[in-house]
């Protein structure tokens, strides 16, 4: 059975005033909500301000959500309301880096999570976390998951890669790979310590396909994109095409 992976969201922290207006009931390729993803209609990678939303437009039943994967604790990822919102009436695991603290949350068991070492959610999924270049003070941490026998990176936020979790990534021939995309296609932003932009996206490719991270066959994505960094979503695309990056969007539905 083919893997589907739905981007809910994909902005970074800048959040579109947009969505309190005309975009309040729909996904708009300009008015992007706080980035999360949904893995079959149960798996949940982060769960930020705009889940709610997000599953209502996309037409998902928080029911059937069964685990929450939380990255890191940044507040555009996590959300202990709509974690809450989510759980209301049924219970949900919500898998976190070992050394977080979260809030109790009602229907709601904390997983704490070793990095580098598998987790086995189910028999056909399984999430690995690798730590990732972000603040400190929020646990980050990026995902490897396995689902119905493909390879997922969601690697969110972070800059570059850390050694360890690039040594992790060798040979892994994902499937999908998902990168920090917060940065546009500019040079000299500030934020390289925390968050990709496209030039480093673009010498990063090239070396993970040495390394057999990715290859032919693997979808590359950016998510969690700054608009104020950024230009259009169309103009966006149009820069990513030549070198086989894809820009994900709210909404976007993937079938792997
Ligand atoms: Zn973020
Ligand atoms: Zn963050």
């Amino acid at each position: 059975m083919p893997v589907e992976f739905t981007f809910l969201g994909t902005c970074a922290a800048d959040f579109s005033p947009r969505l309190q207006g005309d975009c309040k009931d729909r996904f708009d390729f300009d008015a992007r909500r706080a980035s999360c993803a949904l893995i079959n209609g149960r798996y949940l990678l982060d769960c930020g301000p705009h889940c709610p939303d997000s599953f209502r437009i996309a037409g998902y039943d928080t029911k059937k959500v069964t685990d929450i994967i939380i990255t890191h604790l940044h507040s555009d990822h996590f959300n202990p309301d709509n974690i809450a919102f989510i759980a209301k009436d049924h219970p949900v695991t919500l898998w976190v880096r070992e050394d977080a603290v979260v809030p109790q949350i009602e229907n709601v068991t904390v997983v704490k999570m070793t990095n580098y070492e598998k987790y086995d959610i189910n028999e056909d999924f399984s999430v690995t976390g690798l730590p990732a270049n972000h603040d400190e003070k929020v646990f980050p941490r990026h995902l490897l998951i396995e689902a119905g026998g493909k390879k997922i990176f969601y690697g969110m936020d972070g800059g570059w890669l850390l050694f360890r979790t690039y040594m992790q990534l060798w040979k892994a021939g994902l499937d999908l790979c998902v990168l920090d995309g917060t940065c546009g296609d500019y040079e000299g932003d500030y934020r390289m310590g925390e968050h990709n932009s496209i030039p480093m996206i673009r010498l990063m490719l090239p070396s993970l396909r040495t390394v057999g991270t990715i290859d032919d066959h693997t979808l590359v994505y950016i998510s969690h994109l700054a608009p104020s960094l950024h230009k259009s979503h169309a103009e966006t695309v149009q820069i990513c095409k030549k070198d086989n990056i894809n820009v994900a969007y709210d909404g976007l539905k993937l079938s792997l």
